[in-house]
């Protein structure tokens, strides 16, 4: 979709809890960073949504662990963490990353300290909702009691199905200036082997972001996107030229041509080129939605995503 010039704002589905307060910042005259965090904290503090930050399903071990990224694009810095405890507002501590370190990844102990420096308050994410959902998966299993000494690798298999594995929150902005930022923030793949990280925290894969350009992010089977290093793709196209439609299409059908052993290879893209134009890509075969806002719109409204046949 394209629009005049000017504020917009496109997430995945569930950014919807947040588009409010990203849209009031960019209608102030606010920056994207400042939008994005607000849409992306408002799903962090959302305990209904099992993908994101507080109330997110746990790894094997029973312990939440959050991946999460923003990437300024007219300076190209980004900041991201990986494996995250014990603090919800994973999106942040990346953006202090971005703000107060000379790095771009840090992970587990280090992110957790970055947290604490910055004044976040250190909670138990483990809601007794997602901890029942755990514990269920595992004891019908028999293997909740063995769980701690286990050679855990012997059991990663009992992590989600990637055929079912969604969620993640991607949003990008773009301010009235006409800077763009991206950034994704989620829990990760459910039951996943302790420390694994996927596309969310790693940038050109799960996001990528260039003024210049556009910008990308995913949600999905993040390995898939690790793989095939799609953000930075997506936006690599649109830098040589292809509209957001030519540039989503392309890097999904890229992904489709992996081997999956079987497994459907789930991604979810949403793409803004540097003017505002958006769209957002599936391959799911139902479908499904992402949601957008831009100056002028009295609410943030959905739009269904092409869907690229597998
Ligand atoms: N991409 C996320 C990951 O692999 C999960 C998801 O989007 O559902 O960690």
């Amino acid at each position: 979709m394209s629009h005049e010039p000017g504020p917009v704002l496109i997430g995945s589905a569930n950014a919807e809890v947040g588009m409010d307060r990203g849209r009031e910042i960019l209608e102030d005259g606010g920056s994207a960073l400042d939008a994005v965090e607000a849409v992306i904290r408002a799903v962090e503090d959302n305990p209904e949504d099992h993908t994101v930050g507080y109330g997110g399903y746990p790894n094997l071990l029973g312990e939440v662990e959050l991946d999460a990224s923003i990437m300024d694009g007219s300076t190209r810095r980004a900041g991201c963490v990986g494996a995250l405890r014990g603090y919800r507002a994973a999106i942040s501590v990346a953006r202090g990353v971005l703000e107060r370190l000379p790095h771009v990844l840090v992970v587990g102990e280090g992110a957790a300290r970055l947290a604490a420096e910055m004044g976040l308050e250190a909670e138990d994410l483990l809601t007794e909702e997602a901890e029942k959902v755990w514990r269920d998966g595992l004891e019908g299993r028999g293997e909740l009691g063995r769980i701690g000494e286990m050679m855990l690798s012997r059991v990663a298999s009992l992590a989600t199905d990637p055929d079912r594995a969604a969620g993640t929150v991607d949003v990008i902005a773009r301010d009235q200036y006409g800077n763009l930022v991206s950034g994704v923030s989620t829990s990760g793949w459910a039951w996943k082997y302790p420390g694994r990280l996927g596309d969310s925290p790693i940038i050109g894969a799960g996001n990528y972001c260039d003024s210049r350009y556009g910008a990308a992010g995913c949600t999905g089977w993040g390995e898939l996107a690790i793989r095939a290093g799609t953000a930075r793709s997506a936006v690599a196209r649109l830098a040589a030229g292809a509209s957001v439609g030519e540039a989503g299409e392309a890097v999904i059908r890229d992904i489709v041509e992996l081997e999956t052993d079987g497994h459907h290879p789930l991604m979810h893209l949403v793409v803004m080129g540097a003017d505002g134009t958006h769209a957002g890509f599936t391959t799911r075969a139902e479908g499904a939605q992402y949601v957008w806002w831009a100056r002028g719109m009295s609410a943030p409204e959905m739009a269904e995503r092409t869907v690229v046949p597998v």
